[in-house]
């Protein structure tokens, strides 16, 4: 039974903050915690790291415990260790110097890989190509969006400005489109998925951004929905930027695989594996849609499958386990940056995997047609209305435009004859085929070009016309590369034989 002459325990203390410094980020979140004013901006950059922690002076310190819930660094601000108070001592004696930097163990970050969820098997919806796209990037598990209005992309945003709330997203609307990028660089550097929808003009301003996520390694999709151009240009559909999406990607050595949907099905379809494909090789993925094809409605069949996503063991995640990653495209040595060149360049050489494209009554094609995004679904209709006449036409239909399925194409082509490229734009898809041509070594048939630009497609009537053109057309030997349109070349070094 106890008496009243027992000794009393002495009362446990609670711990003070301890601070690491060289873990301490100098972020200041704790300072306002505090309200004794223990802890205070610091003066002196820690030279490990670069940054300037905060100093403590705990005289007045309660151990109340507020600034540690403050700190987000794993092992920046934390509690003294209580094993160091020696048991049944009233005064509590702080560590030595020794101890303070004991920290405890940390986890090894992890692959968290990816987990499909079941979809029920939903009612075909009818969607517009903005919509379509939106949906498939929250099926892929994209809950962070960040974008500036731009049509004709706009109703893209317009959507998941309505779901992400409802499914504890982030919608953000940036101050510009270079604040997006730069949104989207943090997010993905965090390990979660993030997109942009945006159009010509607005893709332009994110170009350094871009470049920079290339550089640094970091997964993103932007879906572009060109219009016509340069400059402000107008908000009818071009084909404006497959020259910038496939080799302009800001400065440096940068390139990402290049989607080109002509469906509203394939803009959900492949913006769901832009995500995978971002993923899968750690760089952002581009959808290259055309202003018709956004506002197109066709009919889209949802997957069988949604994403719920895991995390890469790369993130910056805010954790223990992912306290020694650095997300950074910065190598200031000269031969470091050039093997991070290198690196890049052996991941550029892997995605080649990614090609893809659909050939359509090629097998026996006398004369094939190479079209994509919107102006393929007029292509489509010649290729029927040629076989309607009695006329051997294909279509071969680039779906990466970067890395460009040049053995598809010469799969495409061996039987064919006439080679007609046709587009929204002033030449540039005839200039990505002609150089993936150039480098496979393969020879091209003579080729003829339809082309509009500034808002105007191409149509039905006159790609017949511009396919029955190039048949008729006498080709003389060793024509095999040259383009129907003139060079106008005064070079004699061209090669175009134009000159003479
Ligand atoms: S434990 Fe409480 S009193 Fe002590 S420094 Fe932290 S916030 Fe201030
Ligand atoms: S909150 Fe943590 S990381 Fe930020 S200044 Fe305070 S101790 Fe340092």
């Amino acid at each position: 039974m106890a008496t009243s002459l027992e000794t009393p325990k002495p009362k446990a203390r609670k711990p003070k903050p301890q601070l690491d410094p060289d873990l301490c980020k100098g972020c200041l979140r704790c300072i306002d915690s505090c309200n004794h004013h223990c802890l205070v901006p610091g003066h002196d950059i820690d030279p490990r790291t670069g940054l300037i922690p905060i100093e403590l002076h705990l005289e007045a310190c309660t151990a109340c415990g507020l600034c540690f819930d403050a700190c987000p660094e794993p092992y920046g601000l934390r509690p003294e260790r209580l094993e160091e108070i020696p048991t049944g001592q009233p005064e509590f004696e702080r560590p030595t110097d020794a101890d303070h930097l004991k920290r405890p163990p940390r986890p090894k970050p992890v692959d968290i890989p990816d987990v499909l969820r079941e979809l029920p098997l939903g009612a075909t919806l009818v969607l517009k190509g903005n919509h379509a796209s939106a949906i498939g990037a929250l099926l892929a598990g994209c809950r962070h969006f960040y974008g500036y209005p731009i049509t004709p992309s706009t109703e893209g945003a317009e959507l998941l400005a309505k779901l992400l709330p409802k499914l504890n997203g982030i919608f953000l609307q940036a101050v510009s489109e270079v604040a997006t990028v730069n949104l989207m660089y943090g997010t993905a550097g965090a390990g979660l998925r993030t997109m942009t929808f945006t159009s010509s003009p607005g893709f332009s301003l994110m170009l350094e951004g871009v470049s920079y996520m290339i550089g640094a390694e970091l997964p993103a999709v932007f879906v572009n929905v060109m219009r016509g151009g340069p400059g402000l240009g107008n908000i009818a559909p071009e084909q404006a930027d497959i020259k910038l999406a496939c080799r302009g990607l800001g400065h440096g050595n940068t390139h990402a695989i290049v989607f080109a949907p002509s469906t509203p099905q394939e803009m959900l379809d492949l913006t769901r594996q832009a995500f995978e494909l971002a993923f899968q090789y750690r760089n952002p993925v581009v959808l290259l849609a055309d202003g018709y094809l956004g506002q197109m409605t066709g009919r889209v069949e949802l997957p069988k499958a949604l994403v719920q996503p895991g995390l890469p063991k790369w993130a910056v995640a805010g954790d223990a386990a992912h306290r020694d990653n650095l997300i950074s495209s910065i190598f200031l040595a000269e031969a470091d940056l050039e093997a991070h060149n290198r690196h890049l360049d052996d991941k550029y050489a892997r995605m080649a995997r990614e090609a893809r494209a659909e050939s359509w009554q090629c097998e026996d094609a006398e004369v094939v047609i190479v079209a994509c995004n919107t102006p393929a679904r007029m292509a489509r209709g010649a290729v029927a209305e040629l076989r309607q006449r009695g006329v051997k036409a294909g279509l071969f239909r680039p779906i990466t435009l970067w890395p460009f399925p040049i053995d598809a194409l010469a799969e495409a082509l061996s039987g064919a004859s006439r080679l007609v490229v046709v587009e929204a734009s002033a030449g540039q898809l005839e200039d990505e085929l002609r150089l993936a041509a150039s480098h496979a070594g393969l020879a091209l048939p003579p080729l003829a070009a339809v082309r509009h630009s500034g808002g105007v497609l191409p149509q039905q009537d006159e790609i017949v016309a511009g396919a029955l053109a190039a048949l008729a057309r006498e080709v003389t030997a060793p024509t095999a590369s040259k383009s129907a349109d003139p060079c106008d070349c005064s070079d004699p070094e061209c090669g175009c034989g134009d000159e003479e």
